[in-house]
């Protein structure tokens, strides 16, 4: 298809703040010139589309300047957090093109660390065991306009918090009897610096350290000196945690360890999707989707199964760019991206997705020809292949119209069209089902001066249309996306309602009888190509349990995106 080149976000690596930061850094020899970035996720749900984003921002900037990325996983939430999602998150990371080396780390890997620094802000008389439960928190924490109110505990003697905090870890207390709060200033005026938690108590089994532990680390706490510990130069992370960022210093400056700088861009937003794990979770365990890597969903693995390529989600993750403000991005781009990649690499095939049967009666009964076909067009190198071609065929339904209107080139009754690398037919007669009245069959003839679809005497057809020989036809299972959601942005929608609501349960439709060219009889789950006229479409893992090839339309042709666009310019 013919893009508009001018219409779409260029692709040259545009020097972004993040990248601006670094190059000053360099420039002032800060770190030495080390660039040392991390991707922390939370193992309690897949990898989506925004994570993407993330992870190939942390590990795009370590490569280019010559530094690493770590892949850590912050499992400080047992209740959450499972082996399955931390296996899935590696296997989707490395899908995306990233190698973190021997950079896997695990924050709970630090938790002794992590314990001992607090010993020593008790001991500071930074910190304090407080008795006061959840509500009790919440309450006295006043709002943006008031300051909080101090807990009665606050001002508990060191050695008594000490002695408290040591019992909360050796699993004297039940569940809430206490936490661990930082001392700073309940009238802050920003709510995070209010007494913030730090350990909260949790009898939960945890993957990798089983009952070890019955305190865990809140975020805030944890996370810088996660970072701390492996020497991270730059923390990049989203914009939510720009408030955050004061509590991030004052924990290392109180503790005065090693300070990686926290430097906040905005999360990627794609309309029509999907994007938080709360939500993605929600909709597998109701069975909205069948399962986390269902092709509908913007999750890495889901993407992954639909048919989308790592080098497309690189090229996207760069083409919408880094800033400081939030925007939503049009999923468009993402499709964009994803068809430039295809349609350089993707094998051309004849699929036919809703077959209607042709007879050529003046074809010899028993013959059949090989006719030679272009694999890509846009790479001669991928060669040709053979497709037999027969007395019957199958085209699409919508290939025929009995009635054309004005300007329909395809195939109607006493017109001529060019088969596909084949030869010219004309349609004669139509037969119709005697009950329904539906049209079952069309008899056809050909003009045999027309091989490979061009006559000498260069008489010329307007349409060219694809199809399958009938006796050498694969039949498959074809399965049609659209997207999950019927609004852009069910947050801008008026009325409140969850965004559930606004789900389409027609998301998914399901071919049965489509006829495909014998090429692909055995193509393995993964296989991508074009189906000529129809989109790109690959091979389901589902094709092994079934017997037969299941494909999944991965994106339609038609590239709406790039011509609707009024500006070089990725968001809307
Ligand atoms: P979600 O909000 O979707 O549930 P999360 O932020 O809780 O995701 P984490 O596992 O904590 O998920 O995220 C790991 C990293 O990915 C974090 O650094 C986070 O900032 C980043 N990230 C998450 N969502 C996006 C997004 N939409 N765009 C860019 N980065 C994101
Ligand atoms: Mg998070």
């Amino acid at each position: 298809m013919k893009i508009e080149e001018n219409k779409v976000p260029k692709t040259d690596k545009v020097i972004h703040f993040i990248r601006q930061i670094i190059n000053q850094d360099i420039a002032d020899n800060k770190n030495e010139g080390r660039v040392i970035t991390r991707f922390p996720p939370e193992p309690n749900g897949f990898l989506h589309i925004g994570h993407a984003k993330s992870i190939c921002l942390n590990f795009g900037l370590a490569q280019e300047y010559g530094g690493r990325c770590h892949l850590r996983f912050d499992d400080t939430n047992p209740v959450k957090e499972e082996q399955k999602y931390i296996d899935g998150i590696i296997e989707d990371v490395r899908w995306l093109g990233f190698d973190w080396g021997e950079h896997l780390y695990y924050a709970s890997d630090y938790f002794e660390k992590m314990y001992k620094w607090a010993e020593i802000l008790i001991q500071k008389g930074l910190a304090f065991v407080d008795s006061a439960n959840a509500d009790q928190i919440r309450e006295w924490r006043g709002t943006l306009t008031q300051p909080g109110k101090e807990s009665p505990d606050r001002n508990r003697p060191f050695g008594e918090n000490l002695d408290l905090f040591r019992r909360m870890r050796a699993g004297e207390f039940e569940d809430g009897a206490y936490v661990l709060r930082a001392k700073i200033d309940m009238a802050h005026p920003n709510m995070n610096m209010r007494d913030p938690v730090m350990y909260r108590i949790l009898k939960a089994a945890h993957p990798r350290t089983g009952e070890d532990w019955c305190i865990y680390p809140m975020y805030d706490w944890a996370h810088g000196l996660e970072d701390s510990i492996e020497g991270i130069t730059h923390s990049i992370c989203t914009l939510e945690f720009e408030d955050h960022r004061p509590l991030y210093d004052w924990f290392l400056d109180q503790l005065g360890i090693y300070h990686p700088q926290q430097i906040e861009f905005a999360r990627l937003n794609l309309n029509y999707t999907v994007m938080s794990k709360r939500k993605l979770l929600q909709l597998v365990q109701n069975r909205i989707v069948d399962g986390w890597d269902d092709p509908r969903m913007p999750t890495i693995s889901g993407l992954r199964r639909r048919g989308y390529t790592p080098e497309a989600i690189r090229d996207f993750a760069e083409r919408i760019g880094v800033a400081k403000r939030e925007s939503m991005v049009d999923i468009g781009l993402l499709e964009h991206c994803l068809r430039e990649d295809l349609n350089k690499r993707a094998p051309r095939v004849m699929g036919v997705l809703k077959p209607l049967k042709i007879t050529i009666t003046n074809y010899p009964e028993d013959q059949v020809e090989w006719l030679e076909a272009v694999n890509n067009p846009e790479d001669e190198s991928a060669g040709v292949r053979k497709v037999p071609f027969s007395r019957e065929i199958y085209i699409e339904q919508d290939d025929f119209m009995e009635i054309p209107p004005k300007g329909y080139h395809r195939l109607s009754l006493g017109s001529e069209v060019r088969l596909r690398y084949a030869y010219y037919i004309t349609c004669n007669q139509v037969v119709k089902d005697k009950n329904t009245g539906e049209i079952c069959e069309l008899l056809c003839t050909f003009d045999p001066e027309s091989r490979g679809g061009y006559t000498a005497d260069g008489r010329k057809v307007k349409g060219t249309i694809h199809w399958v020989s009938v006796p050498h036809a694969v039949d498959a299972e074809i399965r049609l996306y659209s997207s999950l959601l019927i609004v852009a942005d069910p947050d801008a929608e008026k009325e409140e309602r969850e965004f559930i609501d606004y789900i389409d349960p027609d998301s998914l439709q399901i071919l049965n009888h489509c006829k495909l060219e014998p090429s692909l009889k055995d193509a393995p789950a993964g296989y991508f190509c074009q189906f000529e006229r129809k989109g790109y479409f690959c091979v389901d893992r589902d094709s092994v349990r079934c017997g037969y090839p299941v494909f999944n339309r991965t994106v339609e042709l038609r590239d709406s995106w790039a011509k609707m666009q009024p500006s070089n310019n990725a968001v809307l």
